[in-house]
């Protein structure tokens, strides 16, 4: 997860004006859903970590790659991957994969669900100061919105929905300044993987909403309404939390709305014009964990039950699609 500011007064303009209305409640079956395996999910969260930190030209970003394009086709689903080079801000090369992979590709109505793969290359909010230039393990970010995609992707496969759905993992995501000053800063240097695809994705490509997931296996977490998915797409949002209150999980999807935060949701919205919302923690009052780009982001902080919560209300979303 990268930086983020205070919503735009564009935004909140635009929110204020436009989507501030009522939703409408329609029904939905939760009890006929594939079940989502909170072990396999933390397995998956291990596996990244083993590898070490998953920044760009490491041997260790080579080898994720790898892990999840094969995972994904050990699945029965149809992957490809997409090789790019970005500069990061000091105008280093980065070599970026995005990973794409649909379940029941022959169907026109689809979703996508995304999350970012890469690593954080710094530790600038460590306590240690002479940490702070070494990169994280990431096990929550980046290691948690994949391994909650996977295991997704495991169970959808054995018990296909009735719509298409498309798993991407973004590169490039989390390789920002550790300053930040404007949103022209998160635009060029943040997010990069979803920019690129989004620039490049195939025409015709016109999925009825994107999901993301990041930061979501934190003990403790806190999953609160974000500003910009409810702006983008309000229905969505809400029936997600609904789905997830009624799934038993109404102490982590809590009924509380959340300043607007630049991720990879932000990109995908307004360059790909996919209508997407964001499933991150955002604890009331605190924002993110204090593990956040630090080096205490690592096993010891993941619970494989909040993996369970989302990975659990986003099937009730997916089985639900009309
Ligand atoms: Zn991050």
């Amino acid at each position: 997860m990268g930086r983020s500011f205070f919503i735009s007064l564009i935004i909140l303009f635009f929110f204020f004006s436009a989507c501030n209305v009522g939703v409408p409640h329609e029904p939905y079956r939760l009890n006929d859903l594939p079940e989502f395996n909170a072990d396999s999910a933390y397995s998956f969260v291990v596996r990244q970590v083993a590898f070490g930190p998953r920044v760009p030209n490491t041997p260790a970003h080579d080898s994720c790659a790898r892990f999840i394009e094969e995972k994904l086709r050990s699945y029965g689903l149809l992957v490809s991957t997409e090789r790019f080079v970005a500069l990061r801000f000091d105008s280093l090369p980065m070599w970026g994969v995005n990973i794409f992979a649909s379940l029941r590709p022959e169907l026109k109505h689809r979703v996508l669900l995304f999350t970012h793969w890469d690593t954080r290359f710094i530790a600038e909010r460590d306590s240690d100061s002479l940490r702070r230039s070494m990169p994280i393990l990431g096990a929550n970010d980046g290691g948690s919105g994949t391994a909650v995609l996977l295991e997704l992707a495991r169970v959808m496969s054995q018990m296909p929905p009735d719509v298409g759905v498309d798993f991407l993992f973004f590169d490039l995501e989390d390789q920002g300044p550790a300053e930040v000053h404007s949103m022209i800063d998160f635009y060029r240097y943040w997010a990069l993987g979803a920019r690129y695809w989004s620039r490049h994705k195939p025409r015709g490509y016109h999925p009825l909403w994107g999901l993301e997931v990041d930061l979501v296996g934190a003990r403790g977490a806190r999953f609160s309404i974000e500003d910009y998915s409810l702006y983008y797409y309000g229905y969505l949002v809400k029936r997600l939390w609904e789905i997830g209150q009624a799934l038993g999980y109404d102490t982590l999807f809590v009924d509380y709305r959340s300043r607007g935060l630049f991720d990879d949701h932000v990109i995908v919205n307004e360059y790909a014009g996919i209508r997407s919302v964001i499933i991150i923690e955002n604890i009331p009052h605190h924002f993110f964990g204090s593990y956040w780009h630090t080096h205490r982001d690592s096993l010891q902080i993941i619970d494989a039950n909040v993996l369970k919560a989302v990975g659990q209300t986003v099937l009730g979303a997916v089985y639900n699609v009309k």
